[in-house]
């Protein structure tokens, strides 16, 4: 094929995955970035541990996209777990599985990966820009603000990798969406996905357990029952445990105005169990005193049962043991979606043709978040953005070849 001019808008993780096959491939390849470097959010992701990827059952793995399963499963059978692993080794980054099946680099950071691949991506011919904000469609062309003004881009196809709408001050602001919809894409609202949650604690609740962790609970909601731990916040709740229920909470709370996350305090003892050690204590002894002799909570799990649980439920051991092990936490709505960890909503895969070109535009592509789908936390965030980019990158070459 000969070379041809390629425009990529949105230098994240999808963004940049696509402009290293399509440098590789020989053509003239501009990623083009709104912020002064590039992908900030992939960097964030690294301060806590970069999860990349994850090594469960891929079978398994590539079921956790919800709806848009069947839809992704091409870029990601091309573009493996396995695949990651070896990719992030061919940039000096070596990967290990942690003990939840997540998938980390060893130096945990991705800053050591994102210059490698910056360079890799520079050595192959691919320009890179900076300060360059897309604001729109004009004469055929692409239009920027850059620090030298306003300029319009012709190329022979573009891909739009803008991220989805979470932390907007990393970039990914979603200020594309009228410029997309003005042309008749169809776009479903971005919502929080992996996020947390509002609560209404008490002031002395919050003034003396907001930051602690609650460990070794189990939570169930419409999403199933899960083991793991979470934090008090503030205003609420978040953390692994709580983002693993986000979806479900979420959607319950903008169908019925009411969710709630239910707890397991104790997973270890039976509801009998602590029916029985309950009983032994003397009813005369306070709540506290009670509760870590008979049950062996204190702490911050004593304080949530003080907390949530009905006054009459606190005296008779029954009812107390049922506490234990099934406290609803009430959900008041979800955190802002500029506090989650990523989005729900986006362009409708029912716009995009199976080589990830939008049906309303052709000649111009989509990948990674900005694309309607959403995955718990352990890896799959990245990967499905590094397997669009990928997947929009050969969409584009059969395009220009045909
Ligand atoms: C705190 C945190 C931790 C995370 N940890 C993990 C993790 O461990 N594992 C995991 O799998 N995922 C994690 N994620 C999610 C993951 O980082 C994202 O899903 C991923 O970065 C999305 O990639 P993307 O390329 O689609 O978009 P982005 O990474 O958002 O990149 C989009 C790019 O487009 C640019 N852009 C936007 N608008 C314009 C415009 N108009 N003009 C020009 N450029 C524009 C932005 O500046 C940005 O660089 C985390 C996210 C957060 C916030």
């Amino acid at each position: 094929m000969s070379q041809k001019r390629i425009a990529i808008i949105g230098g994240g993780p999808a963004g940049l995955a696509a402009a290293e096959l399509l440098s590789l491939s020989g053509h003239a390849v501009t990623v083009y970035d709104a912020m002064p470097t590039f992908a900030r959010k992939f960097l964030l992701a690294g301060k806590s541990g970069l999860n990349i990827t994850h090594s469960e059952d891929y079978a398994r793995f590539a079921t956790r996209f919800g709806a848009a399963s069947a839809r992704l499963r091409p870029a990601l059978d091309a573009f493996t777990p396995s695949d990651i692993r070896d990719w992030a080794a061919g940039l000096g980054t070596e990967t290990f599985v942690g003990s939840s099946g997540r998938v980390f680099p060893t130096v945990m950071k991705a800053s050591p990966l994102l210059r490698a691949w910056l360079r890799r991506l520079e050595a192959q011919g691919t320009t890179l820009r900076t300060r360059h904000r897309w604001v729109g469609f004009a004469d055929q062309g692409y239009v920027f603000e850059t620090p030298e003004g306003r300029s319009i881009v012709h190329c022979d196809a573009a891909l739009l990798a803008l991220g989805g709408a979470s932390w907007p001050r990393l970039g990914s602001d979603a200020s594309w969406l009228p410029w997309l919809l003005e042309k008749g894409v169809e776009i479903d609202a971005f919502q929080p996905a992996n996020c947390g949650f509002v609560v209404g604690w008490s002031e002395s609740f919050r003034e003396r357990f907001a930051g602690e962790p609650v460990k070794s609970v189990t939570a169930t909601s419409e999403a199933g029952t899960f083991p793991g731990e979470f934090v008090i916040t503030a205003n609420g709740i978040e953390g692994s445990l709580v983002y693993a229920h986000a979806a479900s909470l979420r959607d319950r709370l903008l169908d019925r105005g009411s969710a709630a996350l239910t707890l397991d305090l104790a997973p270890g003892r039976t509801v009998e169990r602590l029916t029985r050690d309950l009983t032994r204590q003397d009813a005369k002894s306070s709540f506290s005193n009670r509760l870590r002799k008979g049950a062996g909570l204190d702490g911050v799990k004593a304080a949530l049962l003080r907390e949530l649980a009905p006054e009459r439920d606190r005296t008779e051991p029954g009812r107390l043991a049922g506490m234990i092990k099934a406290l609803p936490v009430p959900l008041l709505d979800t955190r802002p979606i500029a506090e989650a960890i990523s989005s729900a909503g986006g362009i409708r895969w029912s716009g995009i043709d199976d080589g990830f070109m939008l049906k309303a535009l052709p000649g111009t592509f989509v990948a990674g978040e900005m694309l309607d789908w959403e995955a718990p936390t352990g890896g799959y965030l990245l990967t499905a953005c590094l397997a669009t980019g990928r997947a929009a990158a050969r969409g584009i070459e059969a395009w220009l070849d045909r």
